[in-house]
């Protein structure tokens, strides 16, 4: 069984960035279905295993994988916003940030125009992977589609409309401006140091 993670501060606490109806539909309704499904589709899956009936493993891997990966994206989307204050990338991420894109001002750029190039409902991503040893900015459709085996999420912005459209409308640029607001750069930072432990 996977659980959802508590909200580390109160539905109000985006605002006026994120507002507070957007969250708390985010959070209580949207993200508790997809752990809800992951965890149907896991006892499924165990369902299938014991009556060694699988006439619907594909539909079923397919489930986990989609039930699954929006779990896991919406809890890091979760933990990486946070209060209005600004916070930056530490001299360790910012120097690989420096060496994989240029400058933070050319990462900012590319991962803006990514998010807003996002085809249908996806998210952007900034991702370690340890395969190239360099930081890498995926567009992601649904919530598992274009990846690169073995990237590790450290950044992740839900650019699905429910992320946005009840307060920005379709002005997909407007949302991601407002968002660098609440961008939590202490979380980040600190799932770069421990990948880069490792
Ligand atoms: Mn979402």
């Amino acid at each position: 069984m996977i659980k959802m993670i508590e909200l580390p501060y109160t539905l109000n606490s985006l605002e006026p960035y994120y507002s507070r109806e957007t969250l708390d539909i985010h959070y209580n309704i949207l993200y508790k279905g997809y752990v809800d499904n992951t965890n149907k589709t896991e006892e499924k899956l165990a369902k299938a295993r014991l009556e060694n009936d699988f006439q619907n493993i594909k539909c079923l891997e397919r489930d986990l994988a989609f039930y699954g990966s929006g779990a896991i994206l919406h809890q890091l989307f979760f933990e990486n916003m946070g209060v209005p204050v600004p916070t930056m990338p530490s001299t360790k991420l910012m120097e690989q940030i420096n060496k994989d894109f240029g400058s933070f001002d050319k990462f900012q750029n590319q991962f803006v125009e990514a998010s807003k190039a996002v085809e249908a409902s996806g998210w952007c991503i900034l991702a370690w992977v340890s395969k190239f040893n360099k930081l890498e900015i995926l567009q992601c459709e649904k919530h598992q589609n274009l990846t690169l085996w073995g990237c590790i999420p450290i950044f992740v912005l839900d650019m699905w409309e429910h992320s946005y459209f009840l307060q920005y409308k379709a002005n997909r640029a407007e949302y991601i401006n407002a968002f660098k607001n609440i961008i939590n750069w202490k979380v980040i930072n600190k799932r770069f140091e421990e990948i880069t432990l490792v």
